[in-house]
């Protein structure tokens, strides 16, 4: 069998004739493999020709003959599906393939050749058809990731847990250094160009305790602001950068280029869309949103600068019904979204902390951050209505950003013990970015809605959704500072069928 891909195969089509007879002495397949978001009938597979990754790649500026294979069998003996495809200098000689005609609710294997060199292989998976296969969906999710503050041991472990997907919820690369007690070194300064995008992302997948995870399952990634720059909102940067909209198009497309997103992300004239649903047979839908694309800007910045801030009660700009966090039309689209769920269980991926969470900073005064949902809690409200009225089958929200656990009973109203819970929260931890466990403790303190709220340690979150329950494992590393650390369950939270909130 062969040419079994759908649709565009790559984000540039350039005519099959000047593709070049390359014949490479070094090893192209630096950066590994990986799969995208799964589907019933196809797979999204992705590498990249990078032979000196962190040098541009490597690569002479000419298209690339890239042949991939899909099989049955980890050896490669019953092949299902395969063809070729053109890397190209205008996308850094990344390959994204949609194979077509696969089977739902099975494991495939995919690997790639190119002038000679054979990549490792990769595993992945296609969802169940829709409407069947209902017993469990096995869910990691993870975020953050700052490379110089640890090692990505997490990811190691995460590869070994058989999981049927990963959703990466934001903060893939870092723009900045950063931090305490760095292991390692960008060795570079914060990317602006396209080139500079490109090495940093180069540089993060080098890493084989990441490039082990991406091979073992199919990925579902949306981004947050460290993809660009800290707390940007749409085209305001945290510098009021006046070219910031050129730096957000330069980190869009390195980001497009190295994810294994499906090419219909990047829109003509430019535009970048992430925002999805994923669904898992008859069990799940996956929401994954983007909240830093079209979001206003946050209230209240420190003068002379965008971004987030601590702020009072003085900042009445903060409870505007016209913030946004997600857009209009992407707030349309998950409402719809809602009213068409036929699943058992909505997860809602997104990248921050959705609970209220105001505080009492050290003066004693109540504060809310205005980079997540609190600094949007009209739009909270909105979406929690929405789900309310949509009469949404057990909605679970997943996040991250925050580099923190917290684990959350969702009200309609926020805050008022006298509104129901509808929802439960599970804000997960970071891979390696440190959090800040005093500000855990004072949200934990004041807010009783939040179960549960850890900050020390590092990590990645399980989530086995099942047809009467689903459970939630915090899977935790001992160290992110050295290589070899070992990972443990720190906690387990159980979610029953019918009745939001975590089991008493
Ligand atoms: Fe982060
Ligand atoms: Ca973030």
């Amino acid at each position: 069998m062969r040419a079994a891909a759908l649709g565009a195969t790559s984000f540039l089509s350039v005519p099959r004739a000047r593709a070049a007879r390359v014949r490479f002495t070094a090893n192209p397949f630096t950066l590994g493999v990986a799969s995208g978001p799964p589907r019933a009938h196809s797979a999204l597979i992705w590498t990249r020709l990078a032979p000196s990754p962190l040098e541009g790649g490597g690569m002479d500026p000419q298209a690339c003959e890239v042949r991939w294979e899909v099989a049955y069998d980890e050896r490669f003996r019953r092949v299902a599906r395969e063809g070729e495809v053109l890397a190209e200098p205008g996308r850094a000689h990344a390959v994204h393939v949609e194979v077509g005609g696969l089977e739902p609710g099975r494991v495939y294997h995919y690997r790639f050749f190119a002038g000679g060199a054979a990549s490792p292989a990769g595993r992945t998976r296609t969802a169940p058809a829709p409407g069947r296969g209902d017993e469990r969906l096995r869910l990691a999710f993870a975020s953050c990731q700052q490379y110089e503050q640890g090692y990505f041991g997490a990811h190691r472990h995460l590869a070994d847990e058989d999981v049927d997907a990963v959703a990466f919820l934001g903060d893939y690369i870092y723009e900045s250094s950063w931090g305490r007690e760095h292991v390692r070194k960008h060795g570079a300064g914060e990317p602006r160009t396209l080139a500079e995008y490109r090495t940093r992302h180069a540089l993060y997948k080098t890493d084989r305790d990441l490039q082990a995870a991406h091979a073992a399952a199919p990925w579902i990634a949306i981004w947050d602001d460290h993809e660009v720059q800290n707390d940007y909102a749409d085209d305001r940067a945290q510098d009021l950068d006046p070219g910031f909209l050129a730096r957000r198009a330069a980190a869009y497309q390195a980001f497009l280029e190295h994810m294994p997103l499906r090419p219909t992300a990047m829109l003509a004239g430019g535009g970048v869309r992430i925002y999805d649903r994923h669904e898992w047979g008859a069990l799940a839908t996956i929401h994954a949103l983007d909240d830093r694309q079209y979001r206003s800007h946050q209230a209240c910045p420190r003068a002379g600068r965008g971004g987030s801030a601590f702020v009072g009660a003085a900042c009445v700009e903060r409870l505007d019904p016209a913030l946004t966090l997600l857009g209009t039309t992407q707030e349309r689209w998950l409402d719809e979204g809602f009213a068409a769920a036929r699943t058992r269980w909505n997860v809602i991926a997104q990248q921050t902390l959705f609970t209220s969470a105001g505080h009492d900073n050290k003066e004693g005064a109540r504060v809310h951050w205005t980079d997540g949902w609190d600094g949007y809690p009209a739009a909270r409200e909105r979406l929690l209505a929405s789900l309310v009225e949509r009469r949404l089958a057990n909605p679970l929200f997943i996040g991250g950003d925050v580099h923190a656990t917290y684990v959350a009973d969702l009200r309609a109203r926020p805050g008022d013990a006298a509104s129901p819970v509808v929802a439960t929260e599970f804000c997960g931890t970071s891979i390696t970015s440190q959090g800040w466990q005093d500000r855990a403790e004072a949200i934990r303190r004041v807010n009783p809605d939040v179960r549960y709220a850890e900050a020390r340690r590092r990590g990645y979150t399980l989530m086995e959704i099942g047809r009467d329950r689903t459970e939630v494992r915090l899977r935790c590393l001992d160290s992110e500072k050295r290589p070899d650390a070992s990972i443990a369950t720190t906690e387990t939270f159980t979610v029953m069928d019918g009745r939001p909130g975590l089991r008493k």
